[in-house]
């Protein structure tokens, strides 16, 4: 009685009578399958990728490279003292690490910087390499080796599917080494690595086509510049504090004419906290992401824009790093199936590092909450114009 119902609401036939169906020797259902499939929007299908990532776990590395030490220097094991007892508070999976090899260093590195590296390391260490100063220990080459690793393992975590996204505590960190020198507290530039391995693709895994780098470190991330400065599958943006005689002295507006849009600078004064952050991440990070629809996107972040950081003047509170790290996952969410990956590169006051980091994990895995509350104390300068005139470099 019910099926004789269903008929009479809905006279058979009907729907097909309304379509002309050109391939009367293919099965029906194959046609209606094919249209279904060509009419899905990609932002569609990429939030509904999306809401099923919200179901996968977050993983970290973590790289605390002990025997990298150096008398008085502030890149230093400690830093991530305060932060290691927490690690197993965070809803995420550690999960292991492997060096980088020769080849995936390669892919950034001048082979000769390398095998010298490793040689001063062998026979010549512990010793200072350059001005900044960068120093080396006999277990360094192998510890810059597991740090790029360490990034590395994270980024095809995320690629493959086992992760939702991921977190990379590693040192020595990386975005200061150019492609022919450490500098910069800084061996190998992990975070280039990771990003050439993922343009490279291996065995069941295809090269991704546009990687984006946001480095929100208070330096400027030069070696992460020089590495993709004509490398059109990679878009790099560095949010710093610049003024003379400030390290490295890169990082101005103007310093890549010819890759508007894809290489982007914002350099700020002293003191620049909460609130600018916030302007550029909504009038800076949105627009360079919009245009360049990365497939994954890579964030640098260093603790020392901290406004209590030892050797930097800027003035992020650990609110501050929140919304930070809100406002990228949210990118990714938009733009890459929130496909994301967070890597440690300063930050030089342990427990800005900690509180920091656990930001980091509490937007990641969207559970949990902040505790730390340091507002910073300082008054912020206007950087209205500034801002403005970085929109206007890039036509955003
Ligand atoms: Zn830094």
């Amino acid at each position: 009685m019910s099926t004789r119902r269903l008929r009479l609401a809905c006279p058979p036939h009907a729907g097909e009578a309304a379509v002309s169906y050109p391939y009367p020797f293919l099965p029906r259902i194959l046609f209606f399958g094919t249209v279904g499939v060509s009419v899905i929007d990609t932002r569609i299908w990429g939030r509904i990728v999306a809401r099923y990532n919200r179901f996968m776990k977050t993983v970290y590395t973590f790289v605390p490279s002990p025997q990298h030490v150096y008398p008085d220097h502030p890149e230093r094991p400690a830093r991530l003292e305060v932060l290691e007892p927490k690690l197993k508070s965070f809803d995420a999976e550690r999960i292991e690490t492997k060096p980088a090899e020769r080849d995936q260093v390669a892919y950034v590195h001048d082979p000769r910087l390398v095998s010298g590296l490793e040689k001063v390391c062998r026979e010549q260490a512990p010793g200072i390499i350059d001005y900044a100063p960068t120093y080396v220990t006999r277990s360094s080459f192998g510890d810059a080796l597991l740090a790029a690793g360490g990034v590395v393992t994270c980024a095809r975590a995320v690629l493959d599917g086992d992760a939702r996204n991921a977190f990379a505590i590693v040192r020595p960190p990386g975005h200061h080494a150019e492609p022919d020198r450490a500098m910069g507290f800084c061996i190998f530039n992990n975070v280039a690595i990771a990003a050439r391995d993922l343009l490279a693709g291996a065995e069941g895994r295809p090269p991704l086509q546009r990687v984006a780098i946001i480095d929100y470190d208070a330096h400027h991330g030069n070696g992460t510049q020089a590495a993709f400065l004509n490398e059109e599958r990679v878009a790099f943006l560095s949010v710093h504090q610049y003024q003379p005689g400030f390290y490295p002295g890169t990082g101005w507006i103007e310093e890549a004419p010819h890759a508007r849009k894809r290489i982007v600078n914002v350099p700020l004064p002293a003191r620049a906290g909460d609130r600018v952050y916030e302007q550029v991440a909504d009038r800076i990070f949105h627009p360079f992401v919009k245009s360049f629809q990365p497939q994954m996107i890579l964030i640098s972040v260093g603790f020392d824009a901290h406004w209590s950081d030892p050797i930097t003047m800027l003035g992020l509170s650990t609110a501050g790093y929140l919304m930070l790290a809100r406002q990228v996952m949210a990118l990714a969410e938009d733009y890459c199936d929130g496909k994301i990956v967070f890597l440690l590169e300063g930050g030089y006051d342990p427990v800005n590092v900690a509180n920091g980091a656990e930001a980091v994990f509490v937007a990641a895995t969207g559970k949990g909450e902040s505790a730390a509350n340091d507002p910073n104390p300082n008054q912020e300068p206007d950087c209205e114009s500034r801002i403005e005139e970085i929109r206007e470099w890039h036509g955003f």
